[in-house]
């Protein structure tokens, strides 16, 4: 946390510390561009093959937490697959140029813009499950808010917390993410916050805004 004497820096130079699992990432606060988590590891070497591709990376302890976590939700009969982890500014402003194509009304909600995801912070995965298809009608419809009717769904909002892991944009946080509702995107914030998080009903951003109300970073 800033001490309060000094004058945040501004966003585009920002780099959190690595003991800092907290950094507010949304519309209004982004990264430096050049940030790269110092302590990537592979999926692969944490999660089955049929669960994420090999070379999907993700900050060490957020890897370790969610090998724990699948390996448990596979034991209960659910299928869950790592659709997307670590994403490099340059990689976001890719996927966010493909949305712009796409849908360009929607693409600034549905996709953020580079620097301003928090998964170049190395902690978030978008989970996927194998009941999307007949829910979307649709094989290429992954990111959609059914998500929260599959059975890897349902689990993860109900147990996610138990392994530090917490979902970012919630029901009714677009105003202050500026992204829609995103039941597949979580987010490594450690077992003591997501649980806290859980039990009041907050999310991350909300609760910070009011833990800590001054800028983490000039705009
Ligand atoms: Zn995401």
């Amino acid at each position: 946390m800033q001490d309060p004497a000094t004058k945040p820096i501004p966003c585009d130079k920002r780099r959190p510390a690595a003991d800092d699992l907290l950094a507010e990432v949304n519309a209004s606060y982004g990264l430096d561009p050049n940030y790269v988590p110092g302590d990537l590891v592979r999926l692969g070497d944490y999660l089955p093959g049929n669960v994420t591709l090999p070379d999907m990376v993700l900050r060490q302890p957020a890897a370790k937490a969610l090998g724990q976590m699948v390996k448990v939700m596979l034991a209960d009969g659910l299928a869950p697959t790592v659709l997307s982890s670590y994403r490099s500014y340059f990689e976001q402003a890719v996927a966010h140029q493909r949305w712009v194509v796409d849908d360009p009304a929607n693409a600034d909600q549905i996709s953020a813009l580079p620097g301003h995801s928090e998964h170049q912070l190395g902690t978030v995965v978008d989970f996927g499950s194998p009941e999307m298809p007949a829910l979307t009608g649709s094989n290429i419809d992954k990111f959609s808010p059914l998500f929260d009717q599959t059975s890897e769904g349902r689990w993860l909002a109900g147990h996610a917390f138990e392994y530090g892991f917490s979902m970012s944009s919630p029901p009714g946080s677009e105003n202050l993410t500026g992204l829609a509702y995103e039941p597949w995107h979580y987010r490594y914030i450690g077992v003591d916050m997501a649980s806290y998080l859980h039990a009041s009903g907050y999310f991350l951003d909300e609760y910070l805004l009011k833990a800590r109300p001054l800028m983490p970073c000039l705009p």
